[in-house]
């Protein structure tokens, strides 16, 4: 069994994204900028967005937090989009979710502009990522693409299961597949019969939030797994497949932690860039 090592092949990617951002600085006496807004207190939260700023300056990057209590009122956010919209020395804006109850998230992800929608949430890049046209694509999905494309780089006809149909993991995956021409099939909680689905995937996705969920015995000899799960645990963290027993079977898994998380934040710090290249057309 390949180990899909997530944690090296963002490490590649990070160092060429240093010497990206090295050359826009040259050429163009910029840099690109992050700017991510907090609002409240959740420790996971201040956890994702302290580690995204530290990816964002380690390779170059300015990289700024803004940071609102949890009482904020909506009006107040969407004033400061709005001013990051309008910002040039801003090139991506990252809201971190999950927002207080009384802020719309809609409305929030809707105000940014989609050309600086570093998450790729905009409906403007979910519709062009849906209809096969260039657009900012949600930093998770894409991290697992681009591993699935290491093992894989021709993906044309493989059958790709995808569990889990969430807007920020499932669906955005199931698109970036078929527009690889892999024939996908997106199961979720009322998928009868999950494990003979899962049985027929060249290529497996889970994206579901339940500890090993996905056995041996769901996977087809030979498969590729990825594994998008975080799932906390008395033996600590694990993902959404039974990693030791996969391993048996599949041609390449991705562990947790060290498989797609350290992806996602490199894609963030991709997206990024790509926002600051659309900034100059
Ligand atoms: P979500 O709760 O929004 O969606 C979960 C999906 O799983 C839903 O579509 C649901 O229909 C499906 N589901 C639930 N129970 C199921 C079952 N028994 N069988 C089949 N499908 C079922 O979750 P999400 O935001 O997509 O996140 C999924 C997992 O990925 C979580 O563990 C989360 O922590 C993790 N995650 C990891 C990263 C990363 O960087 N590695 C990033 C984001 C999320």
């Amino acid at each position: 069994m390949n180990l899909i090592d997530g944690k090296k092949i963002a490490a590649e990617m990070r160092n060429k994204l240093k010497v990206e951002v090295d050359i826009i600085k040259k050429k163009f006496n910029k840099v690109p900028g992050l700017t991510v807004i907090l609002i409240g207190d959740l420790a996971p939260s201040q956890i994702y967005v302290r580690n995204k700023e530290k990816s964002a300056k380690e390779i170059g990057l300015k990289s700024e937090i803004i940071k609102y209590p949890k009482d904020i009122q909506e009006i107040s956010v969407l004033n400061k989009i709005d001013e990051l919209n309008n910002d040039a020395t801003v090139s991506g804006i990252l809201v971190q979710l999950p927002l207080p109850d009384h802020i719309d998230k809609k409305k929030i992800i809707e105000r940014i502009n989609p050309d600086k929608d570093v998450d790729g949430f905009h409906p403007y890049n979910v519709g062009n990522l849906s209809s096969g046209y260039e657009s900012s694509v949600p930093c998770t999905p894409l991290g697992c693409y681009l591993l699935i494309k290491k093992i894989e780089p021709n993906l044309s006809g493989k059958k790709a299961i995808v569990i889990g149909r969430s807007n920020l993991n499932g669906k955005p995956m199931a698109q970036l597949l078929l527009k690889e021409n892999c024939t996908v099939t997106i199961t979720h909680s009322k998928t009868k019969d999950l494990k003979n689905e899962c049985s027929k995937g060249d290529i497996v996705i889970a994206a579901v939030g339940i500890p090993e969920l996905v056995k041996a015995d769901w996977i087809k000899k030979d498969a590729i797994v990825i594994d998008v799960g975080i799932n906390k645990t008395d033996k600590g963290i694990v993902g959404d497949v039974a990693f030791e027993e996969v391993s048996k079977v599949a041609k390449a898994l991705t562990p947790v932690p060290g498989g797609v998380g350290p992806m996602t934040i490199v894609c963030l710090l991709k997206n990024t860039i790509e926002c600051f290249k659309k900034s100059l057309k």
